[in-house]
């Protein structure tokens, strides 16, 4: 017999700012401490099943009694994990319950734990020198789901994640909802209460919803996919440059270091550079022009190897590019993507995710790439 479908929310789904009256409304008594120890359990905790609650001591009647509103379990099965040769990245593949794979990243510096976390499956952006952007959009994830790769990550590392960047595969802004609603339970006091500017979103430039980010007073940290200060430039390697453009984008995040003050003092551009398109002196002029009254801080991303018509800048080409960046007296940081070698770098993230898309079962990939999840 065909199952009815489940409308229950997900405990791991629901804002930690909202479940307090989510617990109210289900009729709960004395919801704001329920709210705030079962937040806990699930996000800090990182419980995976009732069982799970149950050891973090929400009691047997209450379990039983949440289970009749709300659904809980895992909502990602890890498939694969590789770690680099560099020994401090530490790649995870995760797969949803409807069978897309979705990858997270851990970089260690020293004592603090960065997970690069992934907002979609795939991405409809369809930058040209993105492996993700070649999968197309296969399907926005929900809060836990972006927040439950922490869980596994922290399982995995034995200690816990201290800063998350929206960096993995997807568009953040263009799954605005859930990643709002990821960021309330990464930072909440009942959620995993990692710091606000630990908290880094990145985005291809969405006006529209940079613009409501600053509307509502959200104060999260962002990064901006610049990658060209010439329209043109843009739009070639970047199609969403065409209903966003350059003026557009550069007066968002003008209006929003206004509106935020301190907490958008700077910001910062990401800057992927590739050799014969982006890195000439007409580019670099056309940033001192086009930036004029941003303060910001240029990160170039020298690009890392995937399909596609580019070529990987050598070291003395990068190096060159930064001094010629030099003339806009702006800081500049060259981020050497971790784990590059090993296929976890920036936009990186998808040919082996295509490899275990399609078949069932657990470990997929050929021997050898992979270990297997002992966590
Ligand atoms: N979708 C978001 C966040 C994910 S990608 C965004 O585009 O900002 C994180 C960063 O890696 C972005 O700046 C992106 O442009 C960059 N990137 C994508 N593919 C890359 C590649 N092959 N080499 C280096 N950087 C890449
Ligand atoms: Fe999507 Fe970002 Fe890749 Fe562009 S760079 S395709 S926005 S993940």
């Amino acid at each position: 017999m065909q199952q009815p479908p489940d409308d229950r929310p997900h405990l791991r789904d629901i804002p930690a700012d909202r479940l307090a009256a989510s617990l109210a409304a289900a009729g709960f008594e004395r919801a704001d401490a329920l709210a705030h120890r079962l937040g806990i359990a699930v996000h800090r905790d990182g419980a995976l099943t009732w069982d799970d609650l149950g050891l973090a001591g929400i009691g047997r009647f209450v379990r039983a009694s949440l289970s009749e509103r709300f659904r809980f379990g895992p909502l990602l099965e890890v498939v694969g994990e590789r770690e680099a040769d560099d020994m401090h990245t530490r790649k995870w593949m995760l797969r949803l319950r409807t069978g897309e794979v979705v990858e997270a990243v851990a970089i260690r510096h020293w004592a603090d734990h960065t997970l690069c976390v992934s907002t979609q499956a795939g991405c409809a952006m369809a930058c040209g020198f993105c492996a993700t952007g070649r999968l197309g959009l296969q399907r926005n994830l929900s809060p836990g789901e972006i927040t439950e790769a922490v869980v596994h990550a922290q399982r995995a590392i034995g200690a816990r994640i201290t800063d998350i960047v929206f960096m993995g595969m997807g568009e953040p802004l263009h799954n605005f909802d859930a990643t709002i609603a990821a960021c309330v339970n990464l930072n909440h006091a009942s959620g995993h209460g990692i710091a606000r500017k630990r908290i880094t979103i990145s985005t291809s430039g969405l006006v529209r919803e940079i613009r409501r980010m600053t509307a509502e007073g959200m104060r999260w940290r962002m990064h901006v996919s610049l990658h060209s200060a010439i329209q043109e430039t843009r739009e070639r390697i970047m199609p969403i440059a065409r209903t966003n453009p350059l003026p557009d984008l550069v007066a968002a995040v003008r209006e929003r270091q206004q509106a935020l003050g301190t907490d958008a003092k700077w910001v910062t551009f990401q800057y992927v550079a590739l050799p014969g398109v982006n890195m000439d002196d007409r580019h670099v002029d056309a940033l001192g022009r086009e930036l004029e009254g941003v303060r910001y801080i240029l990160n170039v991303i020298p690009w890392n190897e995937t399909d596609g018509p580019f070529r990987a800048p050598g070291w003395d080409e990068v190096k060159d590019f930064t001094t010629r960046l030099r003339r806009l007296g702006c800081p500049v940081k060259v981020r050497y993507s971790a784990g590059k070698q090993d296929g976890m770098g920036c936009g990186q993230l998808a040919a082996e995710t295509i490899a275990v898309t399609p078949r069932e079962g657990h470990m997929i990939a050929p021997p050898g790439i992979f270990t297997s999840h002992t966590g």
